[in-house]
């Protein structure tokens, strides 16, 4: 039989998982406090500093996927294969999310985490002045600098749905020009933003293509956590003083599940040693769904749309034609083709706060364990059926006139059960890959996985502080309150180690 070598690491700060959150929190810590050893541990098999939408059309594109399943068959998720994870995706979208969201999120985590203190957290990251490593400013385009399907979606959403100025104003409602992040005028990636700048911490190891399977809790603490090559399948152990899960909504309650963390029935039937009953690990998975149309336009933009632009409107709850909804439209981008297409616009709809929660659980397939992933559904889908009826008439509106937008593959999608219907709209409504709430936050370990000092119920040592960890339906893409997230985690983490 081959013998397999095992080896050990120590270090003070294990982070798991290197995507939007882990580089952030380990750049974050190694940075403040150069004596200490912090490990950045993701599955990602290289890393490049720059953003996907950053690299088109010069280099290539190499995402993975990762299947879930969605009432109507299987989906697949575009999965970063590169440390940076998530944060390498997005299209750099820097929405705080609503007044509403803040509150709830309030009520669930306490004082800790206040409106106030969320959008104070907010500004140090939109702002140059905190931190070398922590800001990213805030790019808004010129309306009248965008193309003109741009100022058309824009003038017309504006007489229906009303404008907003600033679509970061917790309570704003109605049109605006979505705010970006960016640093030398690039998507804000948070390897290039807290990895690379010069010079890389030398007390910061990363170490790619390293698969985590379990982390082990003696009492409550974590002294072991296992983990293979990638490529090599070679195990090993790792240790740390203090040990941060940032594998995302969906990778974070794999981990746990498999180290027996969640329901403790489930992971009995599975055959796994129960090591803490939380049955909120993966019950509750948050998305946002999405179905769009698109447009071909005559009037290309001079340069590539960066950073990358979006007219959005943001509906109130109570809108008559399209509640609680963000409307919008920007370029399309084709991760499959790793085109740009300057002459395709998309008009999208995504149901915010309407959505049934999906599952993240382990299974049994044969004599292995695998994880399966049920997505959030719209709980109903009254507004798509009202968005599919919308912009199937959207080009014929007066502010579309002369604008040169033909609409190829417009809604209404045909179906055999009729036009429109939730039926026929069902099988195009898609996931908007804004995971979130598997390991939410709380104050009952009933409800909640992480206390709201992001310490996982029952253990000293084991944090969580990525998106898992949101406590609400998020009425906002989730790549920007990641980040606010994992900068908390970053500072009470500081201070843990005596940063003051
Ligand atoms: C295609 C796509 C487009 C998106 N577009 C937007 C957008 O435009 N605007 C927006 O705001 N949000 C967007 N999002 C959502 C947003 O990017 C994410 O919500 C956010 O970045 C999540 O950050 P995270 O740190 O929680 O997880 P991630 O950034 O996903 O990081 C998790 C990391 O953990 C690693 N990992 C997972 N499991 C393991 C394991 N067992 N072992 C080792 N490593 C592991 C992964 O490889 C990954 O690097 C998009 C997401 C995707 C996928």
């Amino acid at each position: 039989m081959m013998h397999v070598q095992q080896w050990e690491e120590t270090c003070d700060v294990l982070v798991l998982g290197g995507g939007t959150a882990g580089c952030l929190i380990s750049g974050v810590l190694a940075r403040r406090l150069p004596k200490l050893k912090v490990t950045l541990v993701d599955s990602g098999t290289n890393y490049d500093a720059d953003g996907l939408l950053d690299r088109v059309p010069q280099k290539p594109v190499t995402p993975g996927t990762r299947t879930f399943f969605r009432n109507t068959g299987a989906e697949f998720v575009p999965a970063p294969s590169e440390i940076g994870g998530s944060s390498l995706m997005h299209g750099g979208i820097a929405l705080r999310g609503t007044r509403d969201d803040h509150d709830e999120w309030f009520r669930v985590a306490g004082e800790e985490w206040s409106p106030q203190d969320l959008a104070s957290l907010f500004h140090r990251l939109e702002s140059d002045t905190d931190e070398p490593a922590v800001g990213s400013p805030l790019h808004v385009a010129e309306l009248t600098t965008l193309p003109a399907a741009y100022r058309a979606f824009h003038a017309y959403c504006a007489r229906v749905f009303g404008a907003a100025a600033d679509l970061n104003r917790p309570e704003a409602h109605g049109v605006g020009l979505v705010p970006s992040a960016c640093t030398d005028g690039r998507i804000a990636t948070t390897y290039r933003q807290h990895i690379l700048p010069d010079p890389v911490p030398a007390n910061l190891r990363l170490r790619a293509e390293t698969v985590v399977d379990h982390v082990r809790l003696r009492g409550e603490r974590v002294d072991r956590v296992a983990v293979r090559h990638l490529r090599t399948g070679r195990p090993s152990q790792l240790r740390a003083d203090v040990v941060v899960l940032a594998a995302g909504a969906l990778g974070t309650p794999e981990i746990l599940l498999r180290s027996g963390i969640g329901a403790a029935a489930a992971s009995e039937e599975l055959g796994i040693p129960v090591a803490l009953d939380l049955p909120a690990v993966g019950a509750r998975l948050r998305d946002h769904s999405v179905l769009w149309s698109e447009a071909t336009v005559t009037d290309t933009p001079a340069a590539p749309p960066w950073p990358w632009h979006a007219v959005l409107c943001r509906t109130s709850p109570t809108d008559e034609h399209l509640p609680d909804c963000s409307f919008e439209l920007f370029h399309d981008f084709r991760l499959r083709t790793r085109q740009l297409w300057s002459r395709r616009v998309v008009i999208s709809c995504t149901q915010l706060h309407d959505i049934s929660p999906g599952r993240v659980r382990l299974e049994m397939s044969g004599t292995r364990l695998r994880t399966r992933i049920d997505g959030a559904v719209p709980r109903t889908l009254a507004a798509m059926e009202q968005y599919a009826e919308h912009v199937g008439a959207l080009l014929k509106e007066e502010e579309f006139q002369g604008v040169g937008m033909r609409a190829p593959y417009p809604v209404p999608y045909p179906s055999s059960q009729g036009r429109n219907s939730a039926a026929g709209l069902l099988p195009k409504v898609r996931s908007a890959y804004h995971f979130h709430g598997t390991c939410p936050m709380g104050t009952d370990p009933g409800s909640a996985v992480v206390s709201p000092d992001l310490r996982v119920f029952g253990t000293g040592n084991l944090y969580v502080a990525d998106a898992s960890v949101l406590p609400v339906q998020f009425g906002a893409n989730t790549h920007h309150v990641t980040r606010a997230t994992a900068l908390r985690a970053a500072d009470a983490l500081s201070s843990l180690f005596g940063y003051s």
